[in-house]
């Protein structure tokens, strides 16, 4: 076990430092975008040049916002939270990005769900995470569903179905496997952050497709103990 600990503490180390690097590469990102957008504006001979740095600055953006949320797992706070507010929260913002998309986005919340104890902000980033591709699944439009309810006693459940392309046999396998995407502009990260966040909070994320005819993701989580019983035990 002594092995163990200390190869675990030299992996914090490594995440500590990647997370550092990834925050500093940020800053001079933002500075860079400026300027460019600044000689778009001013260049009309290089305008298109400048759009093909801007979209590969936003990717390496990107990228980086991805690998951060992996790399720094210990500076998180949880808290007791309502899942349907946070769904609410997370439909608005993306709402606009489905309407683009000829994407119909539909809720059924179940009410008087318990609190689950969580990291509000991670959470609203998976299912954005979940939300996205499912959308990305679905280039001719179509409906999303997102729906909560109690899974059993102790735990309840989200769910995102779309009526997407589907995933086949073979590749459900590599799901969350880092990079791997089956998209042009991907970065194949998305689902990796999705388990690795849900595994955080000793969730499950499960998967059930059927190509062609859509894809739907499951996490479950255990709900929080309610004040009553911390009182009374
Ligand atoms: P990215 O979206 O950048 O490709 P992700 O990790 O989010 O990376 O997803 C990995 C791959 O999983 C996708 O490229 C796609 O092939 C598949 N996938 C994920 N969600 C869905 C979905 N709802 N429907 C169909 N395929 C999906
Ligand atoms: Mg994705």
């Amino acid at each position: 076990t002594d092995e163990l600990i200390r190869k675990s503490d030299k992996l914090s180390l490594v995440g500590q430092l990647a997370a550092g690097i990834a925050h500093e590469i940020r800053n001079p990102l933002t500075s860079l975008r400026g300027f460019i957008q600044l000689l778009q504006y001013k260049s009309e001979d290089n305008k298109d040049y400048c759009g093909i740095m801007l979209s590969e600055l936003d990717r390496i953006n990107l990228i980086v916002g991805e690998f951060l949320i992996l790399a720094k797992p210990h500076m998180v706070q949880f808290n007791d939270r309502d899942i349907n507010q946070i769904i609410r929260h997370v439909l608005t913002l993306i709402g606009t990005q489905a309407i683009i998309n000829n994407i119909h986005l539909d809720h059924k919340l179940a009410d008087e769900l318990p609190t689950i104890s969580c990291e509000e902000n991670q959470l609203k980033q998976v299912i954005i995470n979940l939300i996205k591709n499912a959308i990305e699944a679905m280039p001719n439009g179509g409906t999303i569903t997102v729906e909560t309810g109690m899974h059993d006693e102790n735990h309840l459940y989200i769910r995102v179905t779309d009526e997407g392309n589907g995933i086949s046999k073979e590749m459900l396998d590599k799901l969350g496997e880092p990079f791997y995407t089956t998209k042009d502009h991907g970065t194949g990260l998305g689902l990796m952050v999705c388990y690795k966040i849900i595994e955080n909070h000793l969730g499950e994320l499960k998967v059930q497709s059927e190509i062609n005819q859509g894809t739907t993701f499951e996490i479950i989580l255990k709900t929080s103990i309610s004040n009553k019983e911390l009182v009374t035990s």
